[in-house]
């Protein structure tokens, strides 16, 4: 499953404004609060994260550890 961005509602103002940036239309207020009502539009561009001003969006990177089987030597 891919990253999914977080909300945090609490501290959420309703204002609109990651909707207004989103360029994917992913996210919309439903009943007053932003959802990512289009999860497969989401392109991860972290836009409604840097505008957010109240810090309710989080854009978290999934680490993928390599096996260490698989990592090249270093000569
Ligand atoms: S920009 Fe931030 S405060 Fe405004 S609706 Fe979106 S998540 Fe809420
Ligand atoms: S990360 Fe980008 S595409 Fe995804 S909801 Fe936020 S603004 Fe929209």
């Amino acid at each position: 499953m891919p990253a999914m961005l977080e909300i945090d509602l609490d501290k959420c103002t309703g204002c609109g404004d990651c909707v207004e940036k989103c360029p994917t239309q992913a996210v919309e207020l439903v009943s007053g609060k932003p959802s990512v009502v289009r999860p497969d539009e989401c392109d991860y561009c972290i836009e409604c994260e840097i505008f957010c001003i109240p810090g309710a969006i989080s854009c978290s990177f999934e680490i993928i550890l390599a096996d260490p089987g698989d990592i090249p030597k270093i000569d």
